[in-house]
């Protein structure tokens, strides 16, 4: 009756971690949604252009100002050269982005690697697609891609490498040399690489973040997929952005015509005017963030918990064995969100095979006063597990 791939599948660790905390009352630094509301301009723009702009089917591919927008913002950022109309589809998400890539590029078969931990949305729509994984497992605290990894990983029948850069939940930034090795591995076999940037506007300490798509021998062969909800800090917009050479183009928009056709126009438009229009916005907020997570990773060490360095993201890491803590992630996370109020997330979800299961993973894009009740909630979670 129902396909394999959803009939054991469990609710996403992200639904069910803030499902608890809505019943709780937790603070929420699990699911990763910041707690300020987004620039005021571009939901004026938005709400404008609900009201008296245009609410009907806009183009299959996007708005063409939006499209424009795009590939200007990604000029700008990482001196890409993405044509606007042959090379830029408008999407609800990136999470329909990756849907679109799979659907569009994998046949029945082919050998699809990914690096865990990964994002729980890859494996079920890679599999629907036909796709079969080949798994790298990436280790704490560092987190690094290496050549026998990729040696024992591709194989002739390998079409697609998916790298999440920068890597949630690990919030690390992958280095010039690990994108070059990808890149040498992609182009050796024939591979294409979807590439979820989503979190490429979020980048700390002066990084400076680098696209594998702008990598030699990666132009042509890289689906590159961004998310303006990420971008602007309105998780809930759903706008994203696929980009790849012409001839994955044209594949990509024919799974997104029958995907969601469209999205809604006055997301598009507001979307597009802040990214001609907010230059300060992406100025501060890295900054903003980075002061958020060592306010965070202060107060953790504060209390005795070993915190992982965080490049990017809205994310920070807590080492529990480090910490002192024996239990398994998920357990604390269940006992910290139903008896000490604060939701975290337990990395072990993001790890089909194997499991690295003693680290949690903290969103810091809140206020302060959040932050620190969190660090005091999850301090008391502590002390009651050493007991
Ligand atoms: N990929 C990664 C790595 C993410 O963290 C997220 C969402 N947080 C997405 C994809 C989905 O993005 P969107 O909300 O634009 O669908
Ligand atoms: N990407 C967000 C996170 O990692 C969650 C998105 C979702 O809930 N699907 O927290």
């Amino acid at each position: 009756m129902v396909h394999p791939v959803y009939a054991d599948l469990p609710t996403t660790i992200f639904e069910e971690m803030s499902g608890l905390a809505r019943e709780t009352g937790a603070i929420n630094l699990g699911q990763g949604f910041p707690d300020e509301p987004g620039p005021l301009a571009v939901r004026q723009r938005a709400a404008a252009e609900a009201v008296d702009g245009y609410n009907q089917y806009p183009p299959m591919r996007g708005l063409a100002e939006l499209r424009r927008a795009a590939a200007d913002h990604y000029a700008r950022f990482q001196a890409l050269d993405l044509d606007w109309q042959a090379e830029v589809t408008v999407t609800s998400g990136a999470t329909e982005a990756l849907a679109a890539a799979f659907l569009a590029l994998i046949s029945p078969g082919d050998e699809v690697v990914l690096f865990q931990p990964l994002y729980d949305a890859y494996l079920p729509m890679i599999r629907r697609a036909g796709g079969v994984p080949r798994l790298a497992r990436l280790e704490p605290p560092h987190w690094r891609i290496t050549r026998p990894m990729l040696e024992a990983l591709f194989t002739p029948r390998t079409r697609m490498v998916v790298l999440n850069n920068p890597v949630n939940p690990a919030a690390v930034i992958f280095s010039d040399a690990e994108l070059a090795l990808v890149a040498e591995y992609c182009v050796a076999h024939d591979a294409i690489a979807v590439c979820d940037e989503v979190w490429e506007q979020i980048a700390f300490d002066g990084r400076v973040f680098r696209p594998l798509m702008s990598f030699p021998g990666m132009r042509e062969r890289t689906v590159k997929i961004g998310s303006a909800g990420k971008m602007f800090a309105l998780t809930g917009w759903k706008v994203g952005f696929l980009c790849a050479a012409p001839p994955l183009t044209r594949a990509l928009a024919g799974a997104h015509q029958f995907l969601t056709f469209t999205t809604p126009p006055p997301l598009q438009a507001a979307v597009a005017w802040g990214l001609d229009h907010c230059a300060d916005w992406f100025a501060a907020m890295p900054g903003d963030l980075q002061r958020s997570r060592d306010r965070l990773a202060a107060g953790l060490t504060r209390e005795g918990f070993s915190v992982l360095p965080a490049a990017g993201t809205y994310f920070l890491n807590v080492d529990l064995a480090a910490s002192g803590v024996g239990e398994a992630d998920r357990a604390f996370c269940l006992r910290a969100v139903r008896e000490h109020g604060v939701a975290a997330i337990p990395v072990s979800a993001f790890y089909e095979t194997d499991p690295v299961s003693h680290i949690i993973r903290l969103c810091f894009a809140k206020g302060d006063a959040t932050l620190d009740a969190g660090v005091a909630r999850l301090a008391a979670a502590r002390v009651a597990a050493a007991l």
